[in-house]
């Protein structure tokens, strides 16, 4: 099936007469016949047991966001930090370290060189641009895997993910793609070597701003027989000897993270929430198409703009990342633009405000053209360093197109653009 399709009807195939959407199973458990049959399943998970690990409309999405991704299985989790959060520690345990490119979204820029910090993981943040030799020297013998963003949020870089993919083979280690802004539809980080790919579903996936949530899908494809990773080869003693690799095969890194990560840590979506990402994805791929017409209109109206010092959208053909965005997003960069405004923070905070159309608010990839400063929001906790590295501007407002009539988008920007 192709993506459009894939949307629509992956995941849930009613029998004879059963509900033609996916009713919303709302219960936190789940009864069966025998003591000796939940006795088994405590042993080998292999039906629902208990809502803080998997539920039937869950998994439904779950299907659906691996089928479109090309993966072998996914697990969605509360939020898309805990997402971040989940695909890490699946492999990292204290004492070992991965490595991060810099140009990521500032929460988990926050989550990587704190948080995991006081857990005893260390992150180590390269260059996207260095050369191999470079990020080479990053690794050491306790180096667990790399991370990356396809389109930076919200520096838009585009990451060259075959670049990584390879470095981290070469090393033994799997990639991990963030895949939030790119959405399945205008990328698949998985034909491009990526292992494991991780998700904001509260952005575009969700689409209408409604709930927080995340998913981690697994490709399938890393071998984690090789040597680094004991704890996919050796019995788990918490599930009576399970071995991963050797029990579920390709499937190992997913169903590990359900059966330890979200068994212990619980950060599983409700029944509710599921049903409503499940409707957001349903019209994902003619979403994705018309962001990305609103986003390349908006771009070339900035770019022709006098106010404006810079624009930042890889769809445009001056743009630094418009080759990587060719290769990687041949159909279009999504809908979030960054600019730079002329005379600095207060003309940039002035221009926002002066937005009747466009909202003020915390958050991106909204079905709603929205604006953000990200220097006072989202990036407010990270140094001047920090922020540089992390490719934001402190005079940068990100922009998020959304699909009201781009005349009335261009409207707006123009009035809020004449008064400065
Ligand atoms: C928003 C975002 C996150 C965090 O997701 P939440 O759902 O807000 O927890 C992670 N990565 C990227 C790229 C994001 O835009």
């Amino acid at each position: 099936m192709k993506d459009e399709t894939k949307c629509l009807h992956s995941g849930y195939t009613p029998a004879n007469g059963a509900p033609r959407v996916m009713p919303i199973v709302q219960s936190t458990t789940y009864v069966f016949d025998s003591t000796e049959r939940i006795g088994e399943l405590f042993d080998m998970p292999t039906a629902h047991m208990y809502s803080r690990f998997s539920n039937p409309t869950v998994e439904v999405v779950e299907k659906k966001i691996a089928d479109l991704e090309g993966g072998v299985g996914a697990m969605c989790t509360s939020s898309g930090q805990a997402a971040s959060l989940f695909s890490i520690l699946n492999v990292c345990n204290s004492g070992d370290s991965f490595i991060s490119t810099s140009t990521i979204y500032g929460g988990t820029v926050n989550l990587f060189a704190v948080s995991l910090k006081k857990l005893g993981i260390e992150c180590i943040f390269v260059d996207a641009h260095a050369d191999e030799e470079t990020i080479q020297k990053a690794f050491k013998p306790n180096t667990k895997a790399v991370f990356g963003e396809t389109l930076a949020n919200p520096a838009l870089a585009v990451l060259d993910i075959e670049k990584f993919a390879k470095i981290a083979h070469k090393n033994g280690v799997p990639l991990i793609i963030d895949n939030t802004f790119a959405t399945p539809i205008l990328c698949k980080p998985f034909e491009f070597g990526a292992d494991i790919v991780v998700h904001s579903t509260s952005k575009y996936m969700d689409g209408h701003a409604l709930q927080v949530g995340g998913v981690i899908v697994d490709s399938g494809n890393f071998d984690w027989t090789n040597g680094k990773f004991p704890e996919f080869t050796e019995p788990d003693e918490s599930y009576h000897g399970v071995v991963y690799t050797r029990d579920f095969g390709n499937m190992a890194y997913i169903i590990k993270a359900r059966m330890q990560l979200m068994r212990d840590f619980g950060a599983y979506p409700a029944a509710h929430s599921a049903f409503l990402l499940n409707l957001g994805l349903e019209t994902l791929p003619i979403r994705m198409k018309q962001y990305c017409e609103n986003a390349l209109a908006v771009a070339k109206f900035f770019k022709d703009s006098d106010k404006i010092e810079s624009v930042r959208y890889a769809g445009l053909k001056e743009d630094p990342y418009y080759a990587l965005g060719q290769k990687y997003l041949p159909q279009g960069a999504c809908g979030v633009i960054s600019i730079v405004i002329k005379g600095g923070k207060e003309a940039a905070v002035r221009f926002m405000d002066g937005l009747k159309l466009a909202s003020n608010e915390v958050h991106v990839a909204d079905i709603r053209t929205c604006v953000l400063h990200p220097a006072s929001a989202t990036h407010r906790q990270l140094t001047d360093e920090q922020l540089v590295a992390a490719g934001v501007n402190p005079g940068l407002i990100r922009v998020s197109v959304g699909l009201e009539s781009i005349d009335d988008i261009l409207e707006d920007l123009t009035q809020s653009l004449n008064q400065l």
